[in-house]
């Protein structure tokens, strides 16, 4: 057909065929937003909902649905969705389970921006969204109501560091037909399977370890349950929450070497949280692996691993002028949000304004370990600590 059009029209239009059976390591990046089908019984075959054909790039390429499979093959899932960031991801729970009139119990150290959004739900949306004490546990069964439709779960918090008991929290549920949703990006689905404790959508913020470059944001939603899947593929669907391809294949590209960054964060981080605990500047260090951490022995029965975050809560002599003094003076941790990433960071918190009951006066500040040498970020903590004590 090709040779009579004109250039213009050839331009779009060749007769030019790859050849099939090409096969590589690297997944392919498909991007489209229109799918083409061989004739019209094919296109009213097809069936958005049905992972067995492509219908439209909002639902799914054969580079989302690699991705798609791996997480939810990593979380001991069967059903994964992948939407534009961890946050979208928390969305698209909160719109796929809950509708006005319902319910829904967050811990009080959840993901802030999920409070904000289950805040803006109760005030415009006709849900009601009440905060538990992370250590509830089994206790949870005395907060839930007629009407409480979801849980969610998030251990460790990604700020104060307390283990809820989500295997108790699960059980509490269950017994009332209630669903738990955890959020479960600080274990990356490799230190926490979520799944084997009764939790039953499990959500990520790929944005971190799963990206591992501090370079995309995306979230993914993962369930074992048809009929839960097929509420979430809906709201996936009304909601329109496309994903470039070019990011997803960054996710795809280190995904193999998650393990391997995960653990080395998570030695290296231990090492640092140890060596903070000896220095008199800092009252606590708030990592599950350390005894003095609430929720501590929820974290040695449930968890395989913790990676590279944690915080610490300065004595109360230091003022919050020389808190930030000690985080500016810092050269290889840089201050910024996020975690999951090879670079080191370091931010304070305000957990007084953050938490109705917050227990310590000194100021906290939450690190992320990186990849660089331990003895490196130990010497960069230290010359800092000193400098803030000069400045006392
Ligand atoms: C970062 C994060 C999110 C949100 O991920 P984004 O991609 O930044 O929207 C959700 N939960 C936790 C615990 C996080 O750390």
């Amino acid at each position: 057909m090709s040779e009579k059009l004109s250039p213009q029209t050839a331009l779009l239009h060749s007769d030019y065929q790859a050849p099939a059976a090409f096969d590589a390591l690297p997944v392919g990046i498909h991007h489209a937003s229109t799918v083409l089908f061989p004739n019209v019984a094919a296109m009213r075959a097809r069936n958005w909902k049905e992972k067995g054909g492509y219908t439209y790039g909002l639902h799914g390429t054969p580079t989302t649905f690699t991705l798609e499979a791996r997480l939810a093959q990593i979380e001991g899932g069967r059903h994964c969705r992948v939407v534009p960031s961890g946050l979208a991801a928390i969305a698209l729970v909160n719109f796929a389970i809950l509708k006005a009139g319902d319910d829904v119990l967050l811990p009080e150290n959840v993901y802030g921006p999920n409070r904000d959004q289950v805040v803006w739900l109760e005030r415009d949306f006709g849900i009601t969204a009440r905060f538990y004490d992370p250590l509830v546990g089994s206790g949870i069964a005395d907060l839930m109501q007629e009407n409480t439709r979801l849980i969610w779960t998030e251990a460790p918090g990604s700020v104060s560091m307390e283990v809820s008991d989500v295997p108790a929290i699960c059980a509490a549920a269950r017994a009332r037909g209630v669903l738990v949703a955890m959020d479960n990006t600080w274990s990356a689905g490799l230190a926490f399977k979520a799944f084997e404790h009764g939790v039953d959508i499990v959500m990520q913020a790929l944005t971190k370890y799963q990206s591992g470059g501090s370079d995309v944001l995306m979230g993914a939603v993962i369930t074992q349950d048809d009929e839960l899947n097929h509420k979430i593929e809906l709201a996936h669907m009304r909601l329109g929450f496309g994903v470039g391809m070019d990011d997803v294949y960054l996710v795809l590209r280190s995904l193999p070497s998650m393990r391997l960054r995960f653990d080395a964060h998570d030695s290296a981080a231990r090492e640092i949280a140890q060596w903070l605990q000896q220095r008199p500047e800092i009252s606590q260090v708030l990592h599950p692996a350390l005894a003095d951490c609430p929720g501590h022995l929820i974290w040695k029965r449930d968890f395989s691993g913790a990676g590279g975050l944690f915080s610490v809560i300065f004595d109360a002599r230091y003022s919050e002028a020389q808190i930030d003094r000690f985080v500016d003076g810092l050269a290889l941790f840089k201050i910024g949000f996020s975690w999951g990433g090879a670079h080191s960071l370091c931010v304070p918190y305000r957990m007084q304004a953050m938490r109705q009951s917050w227990p310590h006066r000194g100021g906290l500040v939450r690190f992320n370990i990186g990849l660089e040498s331990v003895a490196d970020l130990i010497a960069d903590i230290a010359q800092s600590l000193d400098a803030a004590n000069a400045s006392e």
